[in-house]
């Protein structure tokens, strides 16, 4: 285009801050599902990059050839990726045969979270940890105010008013199998009887079993996944503690409010190499 050297500069760095407008739209795309901070970072390391791609491009093209392949492909695809971003949104949930809308969604199905989020290609570092919890009664015993006993191990007891005592509760690593076990009721009924050996004549009622939602280092998963989609999950032995101050922190995440505090220790996508 340009006759003269000052032409041919102008030209080229046009083109270079064009390229970098591009990377910076395609990285803040790619990275913003991980918030504000992230797409920022995303933006300024995409302009970098796409910049950096289309000066050495330039510098090497001679008069009349068009831009090297490499250089087509990177501009090509810096272009597409917001398209794909806004594609690849989640924009609302199904419930039988209603649709309903919505800006983000939060998955909090605890141990089924990985099995929801697999439907969308998305993997979720989260399993299942059954526990059995066993449940007795005291007959003509005023239990309400009993306090809770904590022992170095499994179980602990828990009363309720009625009679009723819980002792609790198996840590097993038993897939979402519903069932409950010999050993695993077996070992909570004789250490409930050893800690309280008044227990022996108490009326066993029913075993309950659950599943924890555990993750391998013992955090949550609390944050973004992709576009429009947040985890809430993850919190093993400790949900109903947490559970309260977790569902703030992801319904202000999902209001696009600032968090309670830095989620960053939780992010669900920290196990990725
Ligand atoms: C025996 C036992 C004792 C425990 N004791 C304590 C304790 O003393 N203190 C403590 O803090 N924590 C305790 N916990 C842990 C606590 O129960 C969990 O951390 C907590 O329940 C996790 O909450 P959540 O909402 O993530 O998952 P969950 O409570 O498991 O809830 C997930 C929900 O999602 C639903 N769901 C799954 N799939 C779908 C789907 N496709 N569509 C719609 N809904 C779906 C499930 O039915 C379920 O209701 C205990 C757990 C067990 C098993």
């Amino acid at each position: 285009m340009a006759a003269d050297g000052r032409g041919g500069r102008a030209d080229r760095q046009r083109s270079v801050a064009f390229a970098g407008v591009i990377g910076g739209v395609a990285g803040a795309a790619l990275a913003g599902h991980r918030g504000a901070r992230a797409a920022g970072a995303g933006a300024v390391a995409g302009a970098a990059a796409l910049a950096a791609c289309e000066a050495v491009a330039r510098a090497r093209q001679r008069p009349g050839e068009i831009p090297p392949l490499w250089a087509r492909i990177a501009t090509s695809a810096a272009l597409v990726a917001p398209l794909g971003w806004a594609a690849g949104r989640v924009t609302g949930v199904t419930v039988g045969a209603d649709r309903i809308g919505a800006d983000a969604v939060v998955v909090a199905a605890g141990a089924w979270t990985a099995g929801i989020c697999a439907q969308l290609g998305i993997r979720v570092p989260v399993g299942p940890q059954r526990g059995q919890i066993v449940h007795a009664r005291l007959p003509r015993t005023d239990t309400a105010a009993w306090p809770v006993v904590l022992s170095d191990e499994d179980p602990y007891l828990v009363a309720f008013p009625a009679g009723r005592i819980v002792a609790g509760a198996t840590r097993e690593q038993a897939g979402f199998a519903y069932h409950a076990t010999v050993g695993g009721v077996g070992g909570l009924l004789a250490g409930a009887a050893g800690l309280a050996p008044g227990l022996r004549e108490a009326e066993l009622l029913e075993t309950r079993i659950g599943f924890r939602p555990v993750t391998s280092d013992g955090r949550p998963l609390l944050g973004p996944l992709a576009g429009g989609l947040i985890v809430a999950t993850g919190h093993g032995p400790e949900g109903l503690t947490a559970g309260p101050w977790s569902g703030l922190a992801v319904a202000l995440l999902a209001l696009g409010q600032p968090p309670v505090t830095d989620l960053a220790p939780f992010d669900p996508s920290r196990f990725q190499a």
